[in-house]
């Protein structure tokens, strides 16, 4: 089996069969003509199949270790999709500290009749208490966005396979690269492959990769059914950020621990919240179970919300926006921003208070964007 980087740059892609096209080509087309009378082709419709997006979803399923993967136009047409495996009256066990369209998605699903039930998943013995005969998935996600907290995928995997329980874990803020959960025992890998996998800041996808063979057919059916597929150049343009993604990531931990460890050091800053810090409370478990720490963390400021929003407007080579994992470095204030229609007393137990800040940090040189949060942080102290 080749190793990562060779399958990120092959896997799925063999030259095109019709001209030896070395890039995967662009499959423009809604339709495909029929061999002859009865005799469809490999391909029929390009909701039901294309091969653009055959190349990417073989490649993602290699980068995940699965049998199967699935590509859609955004995560949440990815997440949504994936939801429909759930019918009223079954009860689905999900993280308390979620991506907010997350949250959003579930509650639409308990307006339906689907019990969600909001458990700490770092607790195992809150897991092992929520579990009831109607359990059907466990919901997980690590890192979580902003305050950067794990959950032990093996344990929780582990925990639902004896009760006979699905688990669902969205690896977006790691990417395969750095963590793959399907290795730990979880049966569903989700992505916002927005993020990290595309890496270029220009595209919105979503994907979902599994092992088994049953359920790769009911999502494959799903996929069909809800037409949430995406569209052959979005697959186009995903398929050539993975190319890079090995270099990128590699490029996205490095330059964000460098920044985390000087922020750690710097007495406007009250605290850190990053995994490969050893002052993250679970450090140990981060070096178990993830083989780095992509690019995104928060921290928090001394002086309240007023010095985070001095800071935020003074930066250059930041650019205060929402969204993460692209080449470029970007900054943003959880609370009034990503998490705002997250109700403020949750917002507060998740950790989410007016003094912190989050960044995605790119693949510039290093020393620009310390230079630049040094230079802002000076402005915030006048
Ligand atoms: C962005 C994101 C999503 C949603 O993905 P979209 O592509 O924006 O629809 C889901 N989960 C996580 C962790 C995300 O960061």
């Amino acid at each position: 089996m080749p190793r990562f980087k060779t399958l990120a740059v092959h896997a799925g892609q063999a030259p095109d069969p019709a001209f030896g096209a070395v890039m995967t080509p662009i499959y423009q087309t809604s339709t495909f003509a029929f061999r002859g009378v009865n005799r469809p082709g490999p391909y029929d419709y390009s909701r039901s199949g294309n091969p653009t997006r055959k190349a990417l979803e073989e490649c993602l399923a290699a980068l995940e270790n699965g049998s199967a993967g699935f590509v859609f136009g955004t995560g949440m047409a990815a997440e949504t999709t994936l939801l429909l495996l759930f019918k009223p009256g079954e009860h689905l066990i999900v993280h308390n500290d979620l991506y907010g369209g997350t949250y959003r998605l579930l509650e639409l699903l308990a307006e339906r009749g689907i019990a969600i039930e909001y458990v700490d998943l770092r607790d195992e013995a809150a897991v092992r208490a929520a579990l009831r005969p109607a359990t059907r998935a466990i919901w997980i996600e690590s890192p979580t966005n902003p305050c950067m907290n794990l959950v032990d995928l093996a344990a929780i995997a582990a925990i639902a396979r004896a009760a006979g329980v699905l688990t669902i874990c969205d690896n977006t803020f790691l990417s395969p690269y750095f963590q793959r959960p399907l290795d730990l025992g979880v049966d569903i890998v989700l992505h916002s492959t927005t993020k990290y996998i595309n890496g270029h800041s220009d595209v919105v996808g979503g994907a979902i990769v599994v092992r088994d063979a049953a359920l790769a057919e009911r999502i494959g059916y799903l996929q069909n059914a809800l037409g949430t597929c995406e569209a052959p150049f979005d697959c186009f343009l995903v398929l050539r950020g993975i190319k890079t993604l090995a270099l990128r990531m590699e490029a996205h931990h490095h330059n964000a621990l460098e920044i985390a460890r000087w922020l750690e050091g710097h007495a406007a800053i009250a605290r850190v919240y990053h995994p490969g810090l050893p002052s993250h409370p679970q450090y140990a478990l981060a070096q178990r179970q993830m083989t780095g720490c992509g690019g995104t963390f928060s921290f928090r400021v001394r002086g309240g919300q007023p010095e985070a929003f001095r800071l935020l407007g003074a930066v250059r080579v930041f650019t205060l926006a929402e969204s993460l994992g692209g080449v470029e470095s970007l900054i943003e204030h959880p609370s009034t921003m990503t998490h705002a229609s997250v109700p403020a007393e949750i917002r507060e137990q998740m950790g989410i208070t007016p003094d912190l800040i989050r960044i995605s940090v790119g693949i510039e040189d290093a020393a620009d964007l310390i230079a630049d949060l040094d230079q802002a942080m000076g402005v915030a102290a006048v």
